[in-house]
């Protein structure tokens, strides 16, 4: 399709908001695709939509995860790089050393990868459960590096931790709930040996947005200063003191605002001075996660965006905390950070097709012999809406006018056919005219002028339903669960003006099962621009920066399933490399984890098919088709196939 010359690929960026939120990885091409720049400006570019039907040709059918492990490793060049910075502007005398939360994404390539990648900084993991701690003690063996082990432990925990030490591993065990010291301390007993030992506080500064509960007296985990203080000296009393190295706290995912930030990290750097006070060793602050990402890309203290970058962020971690510690002569700890979300939200990008729309039945209706009266007059509104000269100064009164005609005439011949006047053939004639005249008002609505509410409405009214190759609750669970904002937008056609208005529906029999939330400006919005179908071309779109919990949390919801995923990295001489596939679940293993036995539902189904034949209700062949469309299906993702 030819590129249109009243719109160009600057005005789909700046629709979309791409410069806004997917600055340096993500831009438009003279082809209307979007490209990936995975290493940021550093240089090499992917056109995605090739790289999508590449993809496809290694029978990789969409919905398709795409992970772009250059990507991943960029933000973890870029974190240590602003703490880097930070350090040397404030004259910081001590280091960095970040880990990542396991809970984040615990997809193996991708720890792995950060693992590898994150060695030349002695970058560690954190984790929350039994489960992602086997994962953190495997994968780092780095003994430099740390293992944050966190969340609720019982005794079995803890002794891996302190039998981990053995192995020249450095985790340390972050005190959560008050009654953690006296299992630490009998643990450390039964093993003569004891884990480096963090605390972790409950602070009172307060936090914002969707996490705030995270802080706070009735936060969830940490300890109240009475319960640090009974720490400190139930350790000590254990001879444990000296064990205590890291002091930590947590205020929350996705913070918005610097200033909530800072206000924590003055109280925790005043409790780290005191600790050290107390007598603890200490060594290490750890400032937990939040580090926000700037989803609609407004820079605003609102819950998809943060009023800070990433060298604000680590400016004030580094100089905040050295205000602390210098007038007390206390040597500045090494800083730590759990940063997830600002790590692995952007290396992945979720590409799905669009099936069909739903729109609103507007084709014109053939001319008949002899019409009624009020089909006849919503034909005359049509003409004299079409024959409107755009250049005419009262264009937008006569268009309001028609529209308003076209309403009346559309009640008229409700009403007529409820009293019989009017055959169901006629009727449908009515609304198709209506449909008609409203996108022919719509086409002609001059741009940028002031447009009556009703007129300006009348796109919204015409919107259309979008219908997703995917799952919400599979692939966007936060979307549903949280309000979560996502960039989301066509990846190609971007040469073309989206001249419709839509939203997805998605493959769940859930009327929940949507994506209706669109960044706009200043205020999501619950409908995006789009294309009109083309039968020949695929219509692709993409979610982006998903890469931080959407997967784990995603459900099974109607039997979908995972989603192809692959990771793709820039070759050294040009072009891509593929270095792992994931493929998605099949609908056989869909099955299984709801304990059925796919062989056994199949056999039912033969021996049912065979009675079918002794019948004579179905033919051999046909019974053929059908096991074989099932057997195939066993074998393919759960998704829609073209
Ligand atoms: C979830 C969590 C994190 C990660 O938070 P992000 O906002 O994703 O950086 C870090 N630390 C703890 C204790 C957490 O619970």
């Amino acid at each position: 399709m030819a590129a249109d010359a009243r719109w160009s690929i600057a005005d789909s960026a700046a629709l979309y908001g791409l410069e806004r939120w997917g600055e340096p990885y993500f831009s438009v091409n003279a082809r209307g695709h979007v490209i990936v720049q995975p290493r940021g400006d550093r240089g090499g570019a992917l056109d995605l939509v090739e790289l999508v039907q590449e993809l496809e040709g290694r029978n990789l059918s969409l919905p398709l995860l795409i992970r772009f492990d250059d990507i991943l490793e960029d933000r973890l060049e870029r974190l240590h790089a602003a703490f880097e910075r930070a350090i040397a502007q404030y004259g910081y005398a001590g280091r960095y050393q970040g880990v990542f939360p396991v809970k984040c994404n615990q997809q193996r390539h991708v720890v792995e990868e950060l693992a590898e990648s994150g060695r030349r900084w002695h970058f560690g993991l954190e984790a929350g459960s039994k489960a992602e701690l086997l994962i953190a003690l495997s994968l780092v063996d780095d003994p430099e590096a740390l293992l944050i082990c966190n969340g609720y432990k019982d005794q079995r925990y803890i002794e891996t931790a302190i039998l981990a030490r053995r192995l020249g591993r450095q985790p340390v065990v972050v005190i959560e709930q008050a009654d953690e010291v006296e299992r630490i301390i009998r643990a450390s007993r039964a093993l003569g040996a004891a884990p480096f030992i963090g605390i972790r506080a409950k602070l009172s500064s307060r936090s914002t947005g969707r996490w705030g509960s995270s802080v706070g007296e009735k936060a969830k985990f940490g300890l109240t200063i009475p319960d640090v203080l009974a720490t400190v000296e139930a350790l000590r009393e254990a001879g444990l003191l000296g064990d205590l190295r890291l002091l930590h706290f947590h205020v929350g995912s996705q913070i918005n605002d610097i200033a909530v930030l800072k206000d924590a990290l003055q109280e925790a750097g005043q409790i780290y001075v005191e600790l050290t006070k107390l007598g603890a060793p200490m060594g290490f602050l750890d400032v937990g996660g939040g580090l926000g990402v700037d989803y609609d890309g407004s820079r605003t203290a609102t819950a998809a965006s943060t009023n800070y970058s990433l060298q604000n962020y680590a400016n004030d971690v580094v100089a905040t905390v050295r205000e602390c510690c210098e007038p007390h002569g206390v040597t500045v700890p090494t800083l730590v950070s759990e940063s997830g979300r600002a790590i692995a939200s952007h290396f992945s990008v979720l590409v799905f097709n669009v099936l069909g729309t739903a729109t609103l039945p507007s084709a014109i209706p053939e001319l008949q012999e002899s019409e009624p009266l009020i089909v006849r007059n919503l034909r005359e509104t049509l003409h004299g809406i079409t024959t409107t000269a755009s250049g005419d100064e009262a264009v937008l009164s006569r268009l309001q006018e028609a529209w308003n005609d076209a309403i009346k005439f559309k009640e008229d011949a409700l009403a007529a056919f409820r009293l019989g006047y009017l055959t169901l053939p006629q009727r449908a004639m009515a609304e198709q005219l209506t449909w008609a005249c409203a996108e022919a008002i719509v086409e002609r609505l001059p741009r940028g002028s002031a447009i009556p509410d009703d007129l300006r409405q009348l796109r919204g009214a015409m919107a259309g339903t979008y219908y997703a190759n995917l799952s919400v609750f599979r692939s966007a669970p936060d979307t549903w669960a949280i309000e979560q904002l996502f960039p989301l937008m066509p990846i190609n056609r971007l040469d073309q003006e989206p001249t419709r208005l839509g939203h997805f529906a998605d493959l769940t029999c859930d009327s929940d099962g949507k994506l209706a939330r669109f960044i706009g400006d200043g205020q999501a919005k619950p409908l995006l621009e789009l294309h009109d179908l083309n039968p020949d071309e695929p219509y692709l779109i993409g979610m982006f920066l998903g890469g931080a919990y959407q997967e784990v949390m995603g459900n099974l919801h109607n039997l979908f399933g995972s989603t192809n995923a692959v990771h793709i990295r820039l070759a050294p001489g040009g072009g891509y490399q593929v270095d792992h596939v994931v493929r998605g679940n099949t609908n056989a293993q869909v099955l299984e984890a709801m304990e059925h036995n796919p062989g056994l539902l199949l056999e039912r189904l033969r021996v049912t098919s065979e009675a079918a034949i002794q019948r004579g209700q179905l033919k051999i062949s046909e019974a053929r088709r059908l096991m074989d469309h099932l057997e195939t299906s066993l074998r393919q993702t759960t998704y829609l196939q073209e």
